[in-house]
């Protein structure tokens, strides 16, 4: 501003000079011209009186050295010229000033050089016989003195260039510092140009809106940081260019990075492929979701276009925990494939007996045979449809299901007393030990856990072998515990057999009637009891199953 403010000052003295020269010498000129023009009509005036009087006697030794003097006769012809031979001149007739003195009785012009340096003036006046007496003188013209002035011009411009400079100089550095001194964070405070005063109340205005404005966003910024922190699910929101404008805590953790990748691109973070296809997606302005694997944990991703004036403006990108979905989902999937494979191979060995003996193929000593077949393969079905209901049961809760005072002892007892048949079949002892022991729980849960245990201990154990169901109290909590002198659990199977439909060796568990849902419900009926299980197991030494419950007193109904 202060180098424009002092070019301005430099241009304005700068014209201001040029216009007082020209003016000066154009006042001049025309001062001295007007003086010349008169002597120059004085002097013809007499000369005329002279010719008049004397006739051409009047030229003999006549000296003029500054003006020139012509005779003309009517017929325009040159009587005489003082500065040429007047025999050897031109017409003079159409001559301006002649022919208006011709007309009127005197008659004036001037004529420039061709170089237009020099200037002539001519008066000329009618003389009584009519002829016509014209002086001439030469003038400079407004060129030559400037030219012949250029000096002192030249000197007086540069005086007043040095003098416009300093001035041009103070002066802008005077006008600017007030505007430099000005306080902005205080608008109307400042004291100084008047004319300031509506752009200063402005200033103070936007400064006020500004203010609230900011205030505004960032109390919104503040809210949307609350709710976003406390949130499980991942936030991020992007600009049109997938640069991340906001991260919350969970995204952060997802994306293993921290507060630094705000303002960096989302592919710095995480450069997964179809990650990007899905922001491209969104930011083609579409709704888009995939599922991704990230850590441990499997994350539904959601991006979403954001829009203002029909334009995307920005992804909002939304990563839902859905892992334990995922597992359930799985679960679920392997269980009906599960079911439908075990169901399949009863009613085949069904079918295929059924059709033999309705075409007849089966010998009439052979029918007994193919209907306990028959028989033990609907049996088979029914325990697994059973077994299926129980733990279906067990999923959901058993949420109508009887809570009470269950001693375990005698269930034990009443237990051992049903399998006694089962026992005596695979020719293995039955033993129950302990004390009465009573837990706050399901009676047909608990039942189904000793009789599980129970049944496993009896089908996985050798001939001749034994079974001791041991119940105990103490240190604040029920010990059940099925002892038996089987074939044992192999270590890398003992997390496993836990598992729905998972057996160790399956034609054991099928030749034995095993559904491969007896220990599920096991665990199942525990964990809803808030009892622990244990395993001791030996490979052909025998297998023992701990069932720790807590005591009913304090075990609170969940
Ligand atoms: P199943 O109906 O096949 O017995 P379970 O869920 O009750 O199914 O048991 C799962 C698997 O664990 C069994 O197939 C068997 O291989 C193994 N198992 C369970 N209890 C015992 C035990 N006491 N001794 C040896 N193996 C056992």
């Amino acid at each position: 501003m202060t180098k424009r403010i002092f070019q301005s000052i430099c241009i304005a003295v700068l014209c201001t000079f040029a216009a007082s020269v020209l003016l000066f010498m154009g006042v001049l000129y025309n001062y001295f011209s007007g003086i010349q023009r008169k002597q120059l009509r004085m002097q013809a005036d007499l000369a005329a009186q002279g010719v008049a009087n004397e006739g051409s006697r009047y030229f003999e030794g006549l000296s003029v050295a500054d003006y020139r003097i012509t005779w003309i006769d009517m017929d325009g012809v040159v009587l005489y010229d003082s500065q040429s031979d007047s025999a050897g001149m031109e017409n003079h007739l159409k001559r301006e000033e002649i022919r208006q003195a011709f007309e009127t009785g005197v008659g004036e012009s001037a004529r420039d050089s061709v170089t237009l340096l020099r200037r002539s003036l001519y008066f000329a006046r009618r003389l009584p016989d009519g002829t016509v007496i014209r002086l001439s003188v030469a003038q400079n013209t407004m060129l030559t003195l400037f030219f012949g002035m250029i000096q002192p011009i030249c000197a007086i411009f540069l005086t007043v260039m040095i003098l416009a400079l300093i001035l041009a100089d103070r002066l802008s550095r005077g006008i600017v510092r007030p505007l430099n001194s000005l306080n902005l964070n205080d608008p109307l405070s400042n004291k100084g140009y008047d004319e300031l005063k509506p752009l200063l109340g402005r200033i103070a205005a936007q400064q006020r809106e500004l203010r609230k404005q900011r205030e505004e966003l960032q109390q919104k910024q503040s809210e949307l940081k609350a709710v976003t922190t406390g949130m499980a699910e991942g936030i991020v929101l992007l600009n049109e260019k997938k640069i991340i404008l906001s991260i919350n805590p969970a995204a952060r953790r997802l994306f293993e990075t921290d507060d630094s990748c705000v303002g960096k691109y989302l592919v710095a973070v995480n450069d997964s492929l179809k990650l990007q296809e899905l922001l491209q997606k969104a930011g083609d302005g579409q709704r888009a979701e995939m599922r991704m694997e990230l850590g441990a944990g499997m994350y539904q991703m959601d991006a979403s276009p954001v829009f203002s004036e029909g334009m995307v403006f920005g992804v909002v990108l939304r990563m839902l925990d859905v892992t334990e979905k995922e597992k359930v989902e799985q679960m679920r999937r392997e269980f009906t494939a599960n079911v439908s494979h075990e169901l399949k191979t009863p009613l085949h060995t069904i079918l295929g007996s059924a059709e033999l003996m309705a075409n007849g193929m089966v010998k009439q000593e052979d029918m007994p045979a193919f209907a306990r077949r028959i028989h033990a393969q609907s049996q088979r079905m029914i325990r697994l449809v059973e077994d299926i209901l129980r733990l279906s049961r067990l999923d959901e809760g058993a949420g109508d299901m009887q809570w009470e005072e269950v001693d375990l002892y005698e269930l034990a007892k009443e237990t051992v007393q049903s399998l006694l048949p089962e026992a005596e079949t695979f020719n293995v002892r039955l033993y129950v030990c302990g004390e009465p022991a009573v837990v706050y729980g399901i009676r047909q849960l608990l039942a189904g856990i000793l009789f599980n245990l129970c049944d496993n201990a009896v089908k996985y154990n050798r001939p001749d072998g034994s079974v001791r169901v041991i119940v105990k109290a103490g240190e604040g909590r029920v010990l059940l515990s099925v002892a038996d002198t089987g074939i044992g659990i192999p270590p890398e199977c003992r997390e496993r057999i836990f598992e729905r439909f998972y057996r160790v060796d399956k034609s054991h568990s099928q030749k034995t009637g095993g559904t491969g849902l007896g220990l599920s419900i096991v665990k199942h009926a525990a964990k809803l009891h808030d009892a622990a299980i244990e395993i001791d197991s030996v490979v052909d030494g025998g297998t023992t199953i701990t069932v720790c419950f807590p005591l009913y007193r304090n075990f609170t109904k969940p």
